[in-house]
């Protein structure tokens, strides 16, 4: 490994962009604002978790046009958001977030955000066969059980096409991972007290447009 990040040629181009990027930021965003980054340097207050996608192609900070410090982001494919229990050694990473977001950093919004063409949605209905060497996962994915078994009553009973069975599941998804989150004591509560607001969203890459999910009318709705 050399120390200058220049004259390897046994790396793959897209290194050497990672050290440009790094560069870049520096001289580009960094200097510019080194005030803001000096107070940012301090502490974090952030007024969001944001429980997204780890979907390339989906960066929290650029579609809500927020700047460091205000999201507190976890991303997992598929963003989902594991069962309540206390008790539970499984799936601990997401749920140490949301935990953490609420009772220490006490944000005043909780974001759930799915998105068009999802990978982890799409896995969903992949065969034991095709998912024999993702292990992990296979695992992860059982997060999201319910969802493909409402999605396939619906499609059973011609209620939504196989066509529509993709944008439906992202979407159903986004729904069921907030009931989840409502089974957490703690968040339950402060729904209740109006001390957080939840809210559940589906982002269409291709439009850059966001549909914030209506809770009365049950629908996403088209953020204008
Ligand atoms: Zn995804």
């Amino acid at each position: 490994m050399n120390t200058t990040h220049e004259d390897d040629s046994h790396q793959h181009p897209n290194y050497y962009r990672l050290f440009e990027g790094i560069r870049g930021f520096k001289s580009n965003e960094h200097i510019p604002k080194q005030e803001f980054f000096a107070q940012l340097g301090k502490h974090q207050n952030p007024h969001t978790l944001y429980i997204g996608c780890s979907d390339s192609r989906v960066v929290p900070n650029l579609v809500t046009g927020t700047i460091p410090g205000e999201l507190f982001v976890v991303r997992n494919i598929g963003n989902f958001v594991p069962l309540y229990d206390r008790s539970s050694e499984t799936f601990v990473a997401t749920s140490a977030v949301i935990e953490y977001a609420v009772k220490q950093l006490q944000v005043d919004n909780i974001v759930v955000c799915g998105h068009s063409n999802c990978g982890g949605c799409a896995a969903l209905y992949n065969s034991a066969k095709e998912m024999r060497s993702l292990p992990h996962t296979k695992k992860w994915l059982e997060l999201a059980a319910p969802v493909k078994k409402i999605v396939e009553e619906q499609i059973a009973n011609n209620i939504i096409s196989i066509e529509e069975r993709s944008v439906f599941t992202e979407q159903m998804n986004v729904v069921v991972q907030i009931e989840h989150l409502m089974q957490y004591p703690y968040i339950r509560k402060a729904v209740k007290q109006g001390d957080i607001t939840i809210m559940g969203w589906w982002y269409h890459i291709e439009e850059g447009e966001i549909y914030d999910y209506d809770f009365n009318i049950k629908r996403f709705i088209k953020v204008v």
